[in-house]
């Protein structure tokens, strides 16, 4: 992947534990890598084909002073999160925040934090059998697109299909969302579960009736499987409302 870097932009500002950061600030450098495609520009010479490294460094800087941050941390994932909200191009970010006067009381050359967030391509499962379902359904994709670092990038038809796992119940509609997210995978699980709450989902009985029901099917290529979560979806492959609605909106996925 191609890169643009801004290096050490020197930024006065007022992150820090300490009361005394808070009131008097200090200096920092904040640098950036942006991992894009720069072959277009590279052939157009052309400035729209590109991320403009000026309008990037105000950006920066106009995050990194807004707010008052205990930690450089947050100050950088705020500074990494607006970067890959503002330019759609951009894969990752990895920035990095030098804090040389940082209060130590030692001797030393400068602290720094360095984050990275990259963007993320993901296929979610949605379904519905209780009350108004298609509402749920609708709720529920208003809902992750609002979400910060939730683009909904495509959403399938929606498909009545009979319960599946042996317990009498009504119909479901079912779907599959396709997102773009900078969220790692627990985070993302957690909206997930917001939203379903959001919708008044109850945990009753296994594969019983819900309101509405979001599954992280895939994401990326990656395999894990913790106490949370696994992906792939480990029955995806068994379930036609789910394969049927997936390869309308992703044909080249090859599970
Ligand atoms: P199924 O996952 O077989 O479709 P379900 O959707 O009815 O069943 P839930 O009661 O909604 O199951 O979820 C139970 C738990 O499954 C969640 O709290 C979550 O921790 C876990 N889980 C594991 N893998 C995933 C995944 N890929 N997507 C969503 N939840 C998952
Ligand atoms: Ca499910
Ligand atoms: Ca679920």
């Amino acid at each position: 992947m191609d890169r643009i870097t801004i290096e050490k932009l020197h930024i006065y500002a007022y992150h820090g534990v300490n009361a005394g950061e808070k009131e008097h600030g200090q200096d920092f450098f904040v640098s950036v890598t942006l991992s894009l495609d720069l072959y277009k520009p590279g052939h157009t010479d052309d400035l729209n084909d590109t991320v403009n490294y000026s309008d990037a460094a105000k950006l920066i800087h106009s995050v990194f002073t807004a707010e008052k941050y205990d930690l450089i941390e947050r100050a950088a994932a705020a500074v990494a999160e607006a970067l890959l909200d503002r330019y759609p191009s951009v894969d990752s970010a990895t920035v990095r925040v030098d804090k040389p006067d940082a209060p130590i009381g030692l001797e030393f050359d400068t602290v720094a934090v360095e984050i990275t967030l990259s963007r993320h391509i993901a296929y979610l499962g949605i379904g519905s059998n209780m009350g108004d379902r298609q509402a749920y359904i609708d709720k529920a994709v208003s809902m992750l697109g609002e979400s910060h670092g939730i683009a909904v990038t495509a959403v399938s038809s929606i498909i009545e299909t009979e319960p599946y796992g042996g317990v009498e119940q009504d119909p479901f509609l079912n779907g599959v969302i396709e997102i773009g997210t900078y969220m790692p995978p627990h985070v993302l699980l957690d909206r997930l579960h917001e939203i379903e709450n959001a919708c008044g989902r109850e945990r009753t009985v296994h594969w019983g009736p819900r309101t509405l029901d979001l599954d992280i099917l895939l994401y990326d290529d990656i395999r894990m499987n913790d106490k949370e979560l696994t992906i792939p979806h480990p029955d995806m492959k068994n379930r036609e409302f789910v394969l049927k609605p997936l390869a309308e909106i992703a044909p080249h996925i090859i599970l």
